[in-house]
């Protein structure tokens, strides 16, 4: 099984210039706040694939890419939801050669691989968490759930006074 890393040496890979590595390892990604909710990370060891290439004059160029579920309340009707997230992050460190090119997740040759991973997690989350992307909601008569109520689900409403007369206009 990958070895559970949460920082990485990338020193320790000794890696030439020009040369590369691919690593599979694990690592444990914090929860998400998404509105007022927590999302977690499930499985919560996440295995990833971390390519490390070595460049030429120095610093690294590193890949990352893991698929996760993002398990919480689904936004519509509350029920569990769990759509899974496709991360594929790259990251550039070449120290000294601009803010661009100076990764927040490499400082001196340790890769911060959880802080890296949660920030790519949260980035590739979807703005609506669904338990499906047609999920009905809930009515917002009575909070049924509308996947399980059907598409029939109604309530007698006093007719709008509005609407009456906005029918008589028009028949003018
Ligand atoms: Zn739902
Ligand atoms: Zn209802």
């Amino acid at each position: 099984m990958a070895a559970l890393a949460q920082k990485l040496d990338l020193a320790r890979l000794q890696l030439g210039a020009g040369e590369g590595r691919r690593v599979a390892l694990r690592v444990e990604i914090e929860p998400l706040s998404l509105g007022s909710e927590s999302y977690a990370a499930e499985p919560g060891e996440v295995a990833v694939t971390l390519d490390v290439s070595r460049m030429l004059g120095g610093g690294y160029a590193l890949r990352l890419r893991f698929a996760v579920a993002l398990a919480g309340p689904c936004m519509r009707c509350l029920k569990e939801a769990a759509p899974v997230v496709d991360v594929d992050a790259r990251e550039v460190d070449r120290p000294g050669e601009g803010e661009e090119l100076d990764s927040p997740y490499v400082r001196d040759e340790l890769l911060d691989l959880a802080g890296w991973a949660h920030d790519a997690f949260a980035l590739g989350a979807p703005v609506k968490v669904l338990c499906r992307p047609d999920c009905a909601g809930l009515c917002p008569v009575c909070a049924a759930d509308l996947n399980e109520a059907g598409t029939g689900h109604r309530h007698e409403r006093a007719p709008d006074a509005r609407w009456a007369k906005l029918r008589e206009l028009r028949l003018e």
